[in-house]
């Protein structure tokens, strides 16, 4: 079997769900796990949110959500399914409309709640996509996975149990079923409470699935090409990579590189099953194999040739990078912490037992001062919790009060290879130092597979883009070539200025002349002004959108009704697909 998982913005319009029935007919002995179609969380969780304070308007954009669930069912399902697909979807938001309208009488949506109202994503996705497989020719079967996973209580962000969840996914699949279509990000407890996996969890489910199943591979399609040596909305130069090893990806995603789920690696890793991420928009593009053994050969090492001709240190020491936004550090010092033993084990015992979680830490050699940084929001209750455990020992002044720096960012850089590659380091703080950006903290374990580093927030995307330019080889426009405005020569500041993007709505005279000026500038810069990126498309009965950039030469040229290669849909969303992208991008 193999495993295949569509997320969100490869299921957000009928024709991106037609291109992943696609995708699942060409594929041998698919399991098939879906995520809600794009934009439906985050709309569930804003009526959530304005059902418990009561507003008026919360159940106003489920509105819309109904009607696109209904439009993709018209259009996809066949003639004698349509009916039903659409009396059961209507059904199911006449459940939600109930449940909110308990949210907004109790006018309180606990985590338990919220999970059951977020189960309606992926509850209504899968169904339609099943029947969008059938109408294709595939026998398939929508399958709720609240019966096949298993998780405790902790609402929001359930843990799994591993060997009930095992044993349920084996005993399903090893019955002869039809082609089944798995509900992503949902699960229950052992009670039956319906619970969910934490954002993105998706993934996970199809992580899970994969492992139990011993598939032949993992197959996350989404809407990049793979894993990027960088996040591309921050880095304009990020590059695919063809390969990374399993540590390297669990150490990009646990940085907030989005492409997986963080979790989601374990169970792939523990069977050494090959996991491929790949773009639902260019299923021809390879996208990225992560598997022990070509990640070590991309990166020149283990290589029985290279090694025989004595091959020095590894050319791409570096893999990948990514960022966790809003940092803070935390700093305890004091002459009393000196050679005294269990002062650590205090500090990091005082917020294990506030569930705070610890994303990095650095102590000199002096033990003078601890460093540490926790995940974004929790960093009052770090600083609360410091200055509660050593409250005897700051009245004895042995240690200083908790000096709390917010606004940070934290960077990973990344690369297994670079255990035996010396000057990485040096490589790293020279592009810093010769950007002038100033570094915060520094941490490097000895598995020397990852270095992080703390910056100020501000300094997050030309940090990233610096560090980026040492270590990958760019298309820099050669030297007599005049530089585009946005990418001047390497002076501070000149990178991550965010490009302007821009979102057309209408193609009448005014919308058709600025098509015209983007198409003419071909580069997306017009003369003597920022960069500009066409990022979403609408007139009416169609839209496109697409967050790497539109090319505008082929709207620009098109006459007639719509935009060529872009099928009508009256329901096209262009609003909700730019706010689940700008809340994504800040
Ligand atoms: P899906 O809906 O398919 O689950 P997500 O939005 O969860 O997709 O994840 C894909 C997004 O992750 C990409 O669109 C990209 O913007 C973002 N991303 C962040 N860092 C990286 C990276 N290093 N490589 C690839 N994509 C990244
Ligand atoms: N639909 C869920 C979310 O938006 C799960 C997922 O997309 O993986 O977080
Ligand atoms: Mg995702």
């Amino acid at each position: 079997m193999r495993v295949l998982k569509f997320g969100g913005s490869s299921l957000a319009t009928p024709r991106r769900i037609a291109a992943v029935a696609e995708i699942v007919a060409r594929s041998e002995d698919p399991v098939v796990v879906v995520s809600a179609l794009g934009g439906m969380t985050d709309a569930l969780l804003a009526a959530a949110a304005a059902a418990e304070a009561h507003r008026e308007d919360a159940l106003d954009d489920l509105e819309a959500q109904e009607q696109r669930h209904l439009a993709a069912a018209t259009e996809l399902a066949t003639a004698e399914e349509r009916e039903a697909l659409e009396a059961q979807i209507k059904a199911a938001f006449e459940e939600l409309r109930e449940r909110l309208h308990g949210v907004s009488l109790l006018r309180e949506a606990s985590p338990r709640t919220l999970d059951g109202v977020l189960s309606f994503g992926e509850r209504l996705s899968a169904p339609l996509i099943a029947a969008a497989l059938r109408a294709r020719g595939l026998e398939a079967e929508a399958r709720d996975a609240r019966d096949l996973i298993v998780t405790d209580g902790t609402f929001g962000h359930a843990a799994v149990f591993p060997a009930e969840t095992e044993a349920r996914l084996r005993r399903h699949f090893a019955a002869d079923r039809p082609l089944q279509v798995v509900t992503g990000f949902i699960a229950a407890t052992e009670a039956g409470e319906t619970t969910t996996l934490g954002r993105g969890g998706s993934d996970y489910t199809a992580a899970l699935v994969a492992a139990a199943v011993d598939a032949e591979a993992l197959e996350i399609w989404t809407d990049v090409d793979g894993v990027m040596s960088a996040d591309p909305r921050l880095v304009p130069e990020a590059a695919t990579l063809p390969s990374l090893s399993y540590e390297e990806l669990m150490e990009l995603s646990h940085f907030g590189a989005k492409v997986i789920y963080p979790p989601s690696v374990q169970p792939a890793r523990a069977r050494r099953l090959p996991l491929w991420i790949k773009n639902t928009f260019r299923p021809e593009h390879p996208g990225t194999l992560v598997r022990e053994e070509t990640a070590r050969e991309d990166a020149g090492e283990g290589l029985p040739a290279a090694k025989e001709a004595g091959a020095g240190p590894s050319p791409m020491p570096v893999r990948g990078m990514s960022s966790l936004r809003r940092s803070s550090l935390l700093r305890l010092e004091g002459a009393g912490m000196v050679g005294v033993p269990g002062f650590a084990m205090r500090l990091f015992g005082a917020l294990a037992r506030r569930g705070i979680n610890v994303v990095l830490i650095s102590q000199a050699s002096s033990e003078h001062s601890i460093c540490f940084a926790v995940s974004p929001g929790s960093e009052d209750d770090a600083a609360e919790a410091v200055e509660a455990e050593f409250a005897l020992e700051r009245r004895a002044g042995l240690v200083e009060p908790v000096v709390l720096e917010r606004d940070l960012a934290m960077i990973a850089v990344v690369g297994t290879a670079m255990r035996h590659n010396p000057g990485v380091a040096g490589r790293l703080f020279r592009a810093l130092g010769d950007a002038g950006i100033n570094v915060h903290a520094i941490a490097q374990g000895s598995s020397e597979l990852n270095i992080s580093l703390v910056v100020a927030a501000e300094d997050e995307a030309d940090a990233l883009n610096h560090i980026h330019r040492a270590f990958f080889p760019t298309a820099r426009p050669s030297e007599d070539e005049p530089a585009a405005p946005s990418r001047a020569p390497s002076v501070r500041r000149s990178f991550g200025q965010p490009a302007a993007r821009i979102c057309l709505a209408g193609v009448g005279g005014v919308g058709r002349a600025f098509l015209d000026l983007l198409a003419g500038a071909g580069t997306g810069v017009l003369p003597g002004g920022p960069e500009l990126r066409l990022n979403g498309i609408v007139r009416r009965g169609a839209g496109a959108f697409d967050a790497q950039g539109l090319d505008p030469a082929p709207l620009a040229a098109f006459v007639g009704e719509g935009f060529p290669g872009v099928a009508a849909d009256e329901a096209y969303d262009l609003e909700s697909r730019v706010e689940a992208w700008a809340r994504e991008t800040g």
